[in-house]
């Protein structure tokens, strides 16, 4: 709650007459849990996310509704990783089923289809660097990439696919560390340990109407991603 609201609630019980006010003691909001191994022996997608478990880790589990681990083919050569849930996805508990999510489903399937790939979203692997909504969708934090980062990269490292897709500059970050811009590193092929990683656009940035150029650039980048994976 902010401070104004706590505000507002202050005076209103105020004018009712109220003249004392106990706080309740809470939990702490972020509860030490230890991170398991980077990179366990067997380690499988069912084993990370008991692993997550309720997690309080970071700040981010303050408001969220659900923990959006992941979707799709466990099995995929293909893996999408975005930058973390909005509110559609907090809601259903699914990464991608908003706005952008649909829009990145078109671009799956319709470029797959027009390059003579059969490939549905189903197909693919899509996740997120941080795992809980941020509040008001602001970019997720340093500490809180690090910190969800670890499941990111177990979840990778189980799924060993041949290409992975980075989906903005968050995405990028998590995954390459790099400080060039995303005009700069899209359409390029950049490693994370030895897998190939494809930059481009995240699909929330070419929903904005004058983001045309954008667009084409990103299903430029798609094409090169899917012959590379799916040839
Ligand atoms: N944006 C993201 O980065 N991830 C989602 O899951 C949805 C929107």
């Amino acid at each position: 709650m902010t401070a104004a609201r706590i505000r507002e609630y202050l005076e209103y019980y105020r004018d009712l007459g109220v003249e004392t006010i106990y706080r309740a003691a809470l939990p702490p909001a972020v509860v030490e849990q230890p991170l398991p191994d980077l990179a366990p022996e067997g380690d499988t997608l069912a084993k990370i996310r008991a692993d997550i478990g309720d997690c309080k880790r970071c700040r981010l589990s303050e408001a969220r509704k659900s923990i959006v681990f992941g979707v799709g083919n466990e099995r995929s050569p293909l893996v999408f990783v975005g930058e973390g849930p909005g509110a559609d996805e907090d809601e259903q508990g699914i990464p991608f089923v908003g706005r952008a999510g649909q829009l990145l489903t078109q671009m799956i399937e319709n470029t797959a289809a027009k390059e003579g790939i059969q490939l549905r979203r189903a197909d693919v692997y899509i996740c997120n660097v941080v795992k809980c909504r941020p509040p008001d969708n602001r970019t997720p934090e340093k500490d809180e990439m690090e910190t969800c980062g670890q499941f990111l990269f177990r979840q990778l490292m189980a799924i060993k696919p041949r290409a992975i897709c980075a989906l903005g500059a968050t995405a990028m970050k998590a995954l390459l560390n790099n400080k060039e811009g995303i005009t700069k590193s899209r359409g390029k092929w950049h490693k994370w340990r030895d897998i190939p990683v494809m930059i481009t656009y995240h699909p929330s940035y070419l929903l904005r109407q004058y983001n045309q150029d954008a667009k084409r650039e990103a299903w430029e980048d798609l094409k090169t991603l899917l012959h590379f994976v799916y040839d």
